[in-house]
Order: structure tokens, then sequence, then C-alpha cells
């Protein structure tokens, strides 16, 4: 009896065991699949972040990189692949992809030591990413990289970023140029009054009133071009600081504007017996635009024809205007001694003089009279050109697009 109890307590036990371990085999089943499930999700959502990521970092509009630490391309995001022509990066070290060894060498100090950088490399267009697919003389980037924290040596190491500031450098470049040159050209009236200056204190010269008249008399053309190179520094500044700013739009008549700037030019043209013609398409023509800025630029276009061409025999100036659908087109032309050819594509450059055009005795232009007339026209967004064929036609062409009108 007690034997047959303790088998049928024993059959129950076992039987609750296998019934335990059944359950717990399910349980574990059950895990194993949410495990996995968990895993897959876990993956997608990794997966997800990584493209998010990835996403943003080519929406950057600079070129991103990331590397490990023996240089190796890890990630480039769409703006550095474009930059290096599409081609291949992921798996390559830096310095194969980098042509320069300008751009790499300071990367490579901060993946060996961890220490950031941030420096301006230039180079020659040849030398840049870019190579001839652009030409924009000198090349100005941003190289700017640091170690990420937390890194090993088979995660990415290092994040380099290079920013194309080229288009700044120029602008920088321009600065520059201007400051010097303007400087430069207000030095030499400044050095030739001190001179005079000097003179006139000495007593004998002082008692010469003849001469103390004459030194006066060259002192004041120096500081009336003093004046004319400081009013057109202001003047360019003007259009410079913001078209909206600098603009102020009003009709008038172009034929009143032309007679105005022939009047004041009137001893120039009286002294260079000119024969001046005016062609317009349409006398009672209303133009809206800056007059000021229009005075300015007919005024010196016409001077230039005027004085480029004292000595001209027969010379003719023609101020024209004429239509097309889209735009007006507006000329000064004249029959002198022209521009060279090498000279053409320069001289709407501040401070840009054909020298061969000046004797020594003659006091020079500003240069700064077609950068003006440049900026003005662009002002009213228009275009303006010019072409010379030496001796027989040199032509200001202005095209302006017809809602000025
Ligand atoms: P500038 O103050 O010297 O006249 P501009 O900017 O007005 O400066 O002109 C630049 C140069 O272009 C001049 O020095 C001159 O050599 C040349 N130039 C301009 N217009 C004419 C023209 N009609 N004929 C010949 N040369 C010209």
């Amino acid at each position: 009896m007690i034997e047959a109890l303790t088998i049928g307590i024993t059959t129950i036990a076992l039987g609750g065991f296998f019934l335990q371990s059944r359950k717990l085999q399910k349980m574990k089943q059950t895990m194993a699949i949410k495990m996995k499930d968990f895993q897959i999700h876990s993956d997608s959502l990794t997966q997800e972040i990584r493209e998010e990521q990835n996403r943003l970092l080519d929406a950057l509009s600079d070129s991103f990189l990331l590397l490990d630490s023996a240089g190796v391309i890890l990630f480039a995001n769409t703006k550095a692949r474009e930059l290096f022509a599409n081609k291949q990066l992921l798996g390559r070290q830096i310095q194969e992809c980098f042509i320069d060894a300008r751009l790499t060498e300071g990367v490579n100090r901060c993946i060996q030591t961890g220490e950031p950088l941030q420096t301006h490399v230039f180079l020659p267009q040849q030398s840049s990413p870019l190579g001839d697919r652009e030409n924009r003389g000198i090349n100005a980037w941003i190289v700017d990289a640091a170690k990420l924290g937390n890194s090993t040596s088979a995660k990415p190491h290092t994040r380099l970023l290079i920013r194309d500031v080229t288009a700044e450098y120029h602008l920088e470049q321009i600065r520059k140029d201007f400051v010097a040159n303007a400087s430069h050209e207000l030095r030499t009236p400044l050095a030739i009054i001190n001179g005079y200056i000097e003179n006139l204190l000495e007593e004998e010269v002082l008692e010469n009133g003849e001469m103390a008249r004459r030194f006066l008399s060259i002192m004041q053309k120096h500081t009336d071009r003093i004046s004319r190179i400081v009013e057109d520094m202001l003047m360019i500044s003007r259009l410079e600081s913001g078209e909206n700013v600098a603009i102020n739009l009003e009709p008038f008549q172009m034929k009143d504007c032309i007679q105005d700037v022939l009047e004041r030019l009137e001893s120039l043209i009286l002294s260079t017996q000119v024969h001046v013609k005016i062609s317009l398409h349409n006398e009672a023509m209303i133009f809206t635009g800056d007059r000021f800025y229009w005075t300015q630029i007919l005024f010196n276009l016409i001077e230039n024809a005027l004085k480029q061409n004292t000595t001209t025999p027969h010379l003719q100036i023609e101020i024209g205007t004429s239509e097309t659908n889209d735009n007006l087109l507006i000329w000064v032309s004249d029959n002198g001694m022209g521009i060279p050819s090498a000279d053409v594509p320069h001289v709407f450059r501040r401070f840009y003089r054909v020298e061969k055009h000046h004797s020594q005795k003659e006091i020079k232009g500003t240069g700064l009279g077609l950068s003006i007339v440049k900026r003005a026209i662009e002002a009213h967004h228009g275009k303006i050109c010019v072409s010379s064929t030496p001796g027989q036609e040199t032509k200001f062409l202005m095209m302006l697009p017809k809602p000025n009108i």
C-alpha cells in the first residue's frame, strides 16, 4: 500500500516536473523569438538612425569625412563626393584621394596627436580638389579636423570638414587691393603737394610772387585730383553698400540727361574740336532710373572718349539708343585711338589704366571711372560691354532690361 502510494506520489511529482520543464522550454522559446524580434527591431532602428545621420551629413554644404586611426576614409558626405569628382573615397587613405599634401598634412598630425586642427589652405587651381573643373585662380579652403571622443582604432577616429572659402578669399583680396591702390593713388599727389609746400616755405620762393603762384596752381591741380579720387571711392562704396540704399529710381528723359552732361563737358568739347552725334530711337522716351548715376555714367564715358583723344583729328563721338523686345540699348562710341585688345578685358577693374595712353606730364585719370559706370549699370540690373578697333570704333554698349524703362 505504502509502496503504491510512493509510486503514485513519485509519478505525480515527475509529471509536475515534466510539466514545469515543458513550460520552461516554451517560455525559453518565446523569449528567444522575442529576443530575435527585438534584435531585428533594434537593428532596423540603428539602421534608421544611421540613415538619418547620413541624410543630415549629406545636407551639409561643406565636405564632411570620417577617418579611422590610419587616415582611411570610412564615410564621405555628398558634398565631399562631389568635391572629389565622385572618385572612390571609402576605404582609401586621404593622401591617395587628396592630390595636394597641403590638404592632408595637418589632418595626419591631428590623427596622430589628437590635437584639433583648423587651418586655411590656399591652392593653385590645378592642385585644388576641383582641378580644372573650375577656373577660379587661387582656391581657398578651411580644413577643420578633430578626434572623436572614445574612439578606438577600428571605429571612426577623426572627423574632417573641408569648407570652400574661395569666394570670400577673392573678395578679401579685392578689398586689400583696393586699399593698397587707393593709398598709392593718394600718396603720389600728397607727396607732390608736400614738396611744393617745402619750397614755398623758403624765403626767396615766397618773395617771388610769380613762382609762388605757379607752385600754388600746381598744388591746386593735385588737391583737385585727391578730391576726385575720394569722391570716386565714396561713389563706389555707396554703390556697393547695397543697391536698394544706393539707387533712387525716378522717371526722366534720357535726352535731357545727355544734354546736361554735354553742357558740363562743354569746355573740353570745344578744346577737342569733336563732332558729337546724338541718335536716339525715341527722343521723348521716358526712362526710369537714378538720374544722378545716369549723369555720372554718361559723363564718365563721354569724358573718356574726349580725354583719350585730345589729339585725334576728326574725332567723332556718338551717343545712341535703340531697343529690342526685352532690352533698351544705350551706347557711347568714338573713332579715336581705341583700347589695345590686351587691355579690353581689364578696363572695368578699379584703378586700371592703359598706361601708354598717358604722357608723363599729364595728370592721370583716377582709373575708377569705368568701375563706377559698371557698378551703376549693374545696380540698374543692366550690363555693359566694350569693343574696340583702334582708329575705327570704340563702343561702350549698355543693355538694360525693359521694365526699367
Ligand atoms: P580713367 O580715370 O583713367 O579714365 P577709367 O576707369 O575711366 O579711368 O578708364 C580706364 C582706362 O580705360 C583709361 O585709363 C583709358 O586708358 C581706357 N579708356 C576708357 N575709355 C576709353 C576710350 N573711349 N578710348 C580709349 N581708351 C579708353
